[in-house]
């Protein structure tokens, strides 16, 4: 049954109250209800998730304990899940999970019944996925067979809606925080298999049990591996905060891969890039698995799934992306123009804005329900912002402004108008935002008046 949390007012009717007013404090941050063809829908605010994974060599079988908190009155609430569960319980009973599209580039949310605010339920899903489970052309090799042995990782990826955790067990929007518990079992395979993971990994009988608390459903990363089919490579970086150790890893078959050049570059770049923009937010290590043949690199909280050629890109990306994080898809935009501009083939460049030339859509309107839509544009012309920047201002100051943007943000969640304020306010400079209007938003003209609230 529903707890009926203390401190919260009971159903009323008549009494509309704003998201958030009963929750842990992430709803605040998540999207208005909105409207779909199943009626008003609204995000739930997840407070934990606990998923059991038996790896076989014929995929993967799983079990999975949501905990959530419902904050909307008069909308349905909704949250993120791909795998269509063969058994789903709500509070116990069974559930019929309904499945609906919001927003464009579309989300697809599952839809539940609908529930009294501020009250916490229980949903217990049960499902088994297949080895190529969501292997598109031009994805990245989430889970691999090799005789007796399986290669799994997290796979996550932000060109399109619902590959980040969603993918594996129920998630959410970017807004919201929620501990994660993943048990892997891997008793059914053949031969030592071996983990690389954030957050904390202990040993059980049957294999790993990790835990990642308020985490984002971007950042959960873990690969397993047969070890026999494992080369690994480690350094540690002597960074002004302390030392972190880079642990790279990869599959021996895998001829691309260098796991010895990789730790080198890693250690590389995370001392320029600590130096740069400030300390490095994942605590004393970061993880590298090289998946060299892949087309698509992924960045996670101090670690990433990469090819060897965006090595550096990736581990920028701990500065932002998932250091200060964006606080819905629409925002991601931002971490690939600064990552871009550090780490192009021309990185750190300084060049004017072509006003002259037509504005760039970076980021459609402001709906913070819509999926991620990654294309050529958030890294070239993204970066072409900063660029700008510093064709006005100077490499250095660029760097030290956007560092100071880092350091105020590292551990938080924002929205690109807040690094478009944070760079107006620190140069006291307007042009910022007619760079951001006509590389980012798509918008001719100059910027009117600076919103009367900024840089006070
Ligand atoms: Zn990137």
């Amino acid at each position: 049954m529903p707890l009926l949390l203390l401190g919260c007012p009971g159903p009323d009717p008549d009494r509309r109250e704003p998201s958030g007013f009963c929750g842990s404090g992430d709803l605040p941050q998540a999207p208005p209800p909105v409207d779909s063809a199943l009626g008003p829908v609204a995000p739930v605010d997840l407070q934990s998730v606990h998923t059991q994974v038996r790896v076989t060599t014929g995929g993967l079988e799983v079990t999975s304990t949501a905990t959530l908190l419902v904050g909307e009155r008069d909308a349905r609430p909704v949250l993120e899940l791909r795998p269509d569960p063969a058994e789903a319980r709500l509070d116990g009973a069974p559930v019929a999970l309904e499945r609906v599209t919001v927003s464009r580039p579309g989300r697809e949310v599952v839809v539940l019944p609908a529930l009294d605010p501020c009250t916490e339920h229980v949903l217990e899903l049960s499902y088994t996925l297949a080895p190529d489970w969501l292997l598109g052309e031009g994805d990245q090799t989430r889970m691999e067979v090799y005789g007796e042995g399986v290669f799994w990782a997290a796979g996550l990826e932000d060109d399109a809606p619902g590959k980040f955790l969603s993918m594996w067990m129920p998630s959410n929007l970017l807004f919201d925080r929620f501990d994660v518990a993943l048990d892997i079992d891997v008793s059914a395979l053949a031969g030592p298999h071996e983990i690389l993971a954030t957050g904390t990994t202990v040993e059980t009988d049957a294999g790993w049990s990790l835990e990642w608390d308020r985490t984002l459903a971007h950042s959960p990363y873990w690969v397993i591996s047969p070890t026999a089919l494992t080369v690994r490579a480690s350094r540690v970086a002597a960074l002004e905060d302390g030392p972190v150790t880079v642990e790279v890893r990869a599959l021996s078959m895998d001829d691309g891969a260098d796991v010895e050049e990789a730790a080198e570059r890693a250690e590389a770049a995370l001392t320029e890039f600590s130096a740069a923009f400030g300390p490095y937010h994942h605590g004393d290590r970061y993880l590298v698995w090289i998946r060299d043949e892949q087309q698509s690199s992924m960045e996670y909280d101090g670690a990433t799934l990469t090819a060897m050629g965006a090595i550096e890109h990736e581990i920028m990306h701990s500065w932002f992306a998932r250091g200060a994080a964006p606080v819905a898809d629409l925002h991601g935009w931002v971490d690939e123009a600064v990552t871009s501009w550090v780490t192009d083939i021309l990185p750190y460049r300084a060049v004017p804005i072509p006003y002259d030339t037509d504005p760039m859509v970076l980021q459609v309107g402001d709906d913070e329900w819509a999926g991620p839509e990654l294309g050529v544009g958030q890294y070239v012309f993204g970066s072409s912002i900063f660029a700008g920047i510093a064709d006005a201002h100077g490499v250095d100051a660029t760097v030290e402004a956007l560092g100071a943007f880092y350091v105020a943000w590292a551990g938080r969640s924002y929205r690109s108008a807040d690094l478009e304020e944070h760079l107006t306010c620190w140069f006291d400079d307007d042009e910022v935002r007619h760079a951001f209007r006509h590389r980012a938003y798509g918008l001719e003209g100059p910027p009117g008046p600076r919103p009367f609230h900024w840089c006070r």
